[in-house]
């Protein structure tokens, strides 16, 4: 038995899209349960659209997400290169054996005789698609009428019965629209999606084509190339296209969820994507919906992938977020909060040795208060902060110092003698100087002026044990600069 071999596909053509993450995690979910490869390829024969830095890009995104590949660009293999662009003079034997066997054709049409022949079918309510101008021309015949161009492309000419019904490994039978005379060859030399992927599918040794739903329609073309060339079809499985809560499909211009980098931007842990991109097309037998990678890996089929366009909801994303960070081991999530933590200044490139153990000791008072990691900074921001940067923000002062003097009075009177600085004697000693037996107040509104001058923020973690970690010291002066 052969093993099975997928790949992904993704063209570098900007951010990565969310649906090379999704794909890729269905491929190697297969993969790994049947023990075969999983390729990535980059198809970059769109010159037009291509961005240079796309490709690390594509690396970085799925690493992060431990998708992890086994022959590819940067990796190499048996069938490299890996880049279309570096396979150019793969693709053209293949097109001229089609033109040979008259299942192709040279067009010169220009692309103005192109637009103006589609307008007119428009006009005239007829199906649009290429009218055969230049089929059975010569260059020469061709030449002597209207909108010739010098540089030919080649077209497929699909033939009046092409089947256009075809067996999906995830839908069953699937019925594509009648496709029209497909460019295979551009004027400048490159090939088209269409043919650079059946050449590659077939030559890399593929043996299931997954890909999103929009390709339906293109791979009755596909398959038809394969049955010329005289080559065996892969398998197909066509996953449905993630979709924006109104429904609509998701993509970069719209949605910046569908930016795979926008994710890690904001805070979320990879873990937590992986899981919601499993459950936006898949269901553990059990029901579970909080899964492993390997979970789904070992229990896949492609029987129980949804067919109906899963809607991209954030906030079930938000729900598997805080689930990930509450299980995270306490360095872990430090290290996680690092980048964010340095992105905001308030660690340097290097974290010291203190500064790390302060993070470790604040980590179980914000696990459970943080849904993203972005929120970090905003929660530890009164513990790393250089004394001298120390600011109270403009709104919590407002809100919560002015007329606070009495209550930062008898904090400040309350805690200097205070000698075992733990969070059990701070709360005793605040306790009794401000709530009943002292000043009379509620806990709440005795402890959000001291939260504002300390902690400079109407949010913290929970108020005696933030006044812990920060120090003695670090405490009374930011109380006494607060108006004592
Ligand atoms: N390059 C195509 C894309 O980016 C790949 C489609 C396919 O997998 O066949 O969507």
């Amino acid at each position: 038995m052969t093993d099975v071999r997928l790949r992904v596909a993704p063209s570098p053509t900007g951010d990565p899209h969310v649906g090379t993450a999704y794909v890729s995690l269905f491929c190697l979910a297969f993969v790994r349960q049947q023990g075969g490869q999983f390729v990535l390829r980059l198809e970059d024969t769109d010159r037009a659209r291509f961005r240079d830095d796309s490709e690390q890009q594509i690396y970085d995104m799925l690493h992060w997400l431990s998708l992890d590949w086994d022959e590819g660009p940067d990796k190499g293999g048996p069938y490299a290169p890996y880049r279309q662009s570096e396979r150019l003079e793969t693709y053209r034997p293949h097109v001229d054996k089609l033109v040979a066997d008259g299942r192709a054709y040279y067009c010169w049409c220009t692309p103005d005789r192109l637009q103006e022949m589609r307008e007119d079918q428009q006009k005239r309510k007829v199906p649009t698609g290429y009218d055969r101008l230049c089929y059975g021309k010569t260059r020469e015949e061709r030449a002597e009428l209207p909108g010739a161009s010098d540089a030919a492309v080649v077209r497929m000419l699909i033939p009046d019965d092409v089947s256009l019904v075809f067996d999906d490994v995830i839908r069953g039978e699937v019925h594509a629209p009648r496709p029209d005379d497909q460019v295979i060859l551009k004027a400048d030399g490159f090939p088209t999606y269409h043919l650079a992927v059946v050449v590659d599918d077939h030559l890399m040794g593929i043996t299931h084509v997954v890909r999103g739903e929009e390709w339906i329609s293109s791979t009755p073309k596909h398959l038809l190339l394969f049955d010329w060339l005289g080559w065996d079809r892969p398998a197909f499985a066509h996953m449905p296209l993630l979709r924006n809560t109104d429904k609509s499909k998701i993509s970069k211009r719209k949605n910046p969820a569908a930016r795979l980098t926008w994710f890690r931007e904001v805070g979320y842990l990879p873990e937590a994507l992986v899981n919601f991109l499993d459950l936006l097309g898949y269901s553990l037998p059990s029901g579970e919906e909080i899964f492993t990678f390997a979970e789904m890996s070992a229990s896949f089929d492609w029987s129980r992938v949804n067919t109906v366009g899963p809607v991209f909801d954030l906030d079930k994303l938000g729900w598997l977020n805080g689930h990930y960070l509450r299980a995270l081991a306490e360095d872990d999530l430090v290290r996680r909060m690092l980048p964010f933590l340095q992105t905001a200044g308030l660690l340097g490139a290097e974290a010291t040795p203190e500064q790390r153990a302060a993070l470790a000791a604040a980590v179980p008072l914000i696990q459970t208060r943080m849904a993203l990691l972005t929120e970090a900074p905003g929660l530890l921001r009164f513990l790393l902060v250089e004394e001298d940067d120390f600011v109270v923000d403009p709104a919590a002062a407002e809100k919560s110092l002015v007329g606070a003097e009495p209550v930062l009075t008898a904090a400040v009177t309350a805690l200097e003698p205070v000698e075992t600085w733990d969070t059990e004697h701070i709360q005793a000693a605040l306790d009794a100087a401000l709530l009943d037996g002292g000043l009379g107040l509620k806990r709440g509104k005795a402890y959000a002026p001291i939260r504002a001058a300390v902690c400079g923020s109407s949010v913290s973690p929970p108020l005696p044990e933030s006044l812990a970690l920060l120090g003695k010291d670090r405490t009374l002066r930011r109380l006494r600069a607060a108006g004592v």
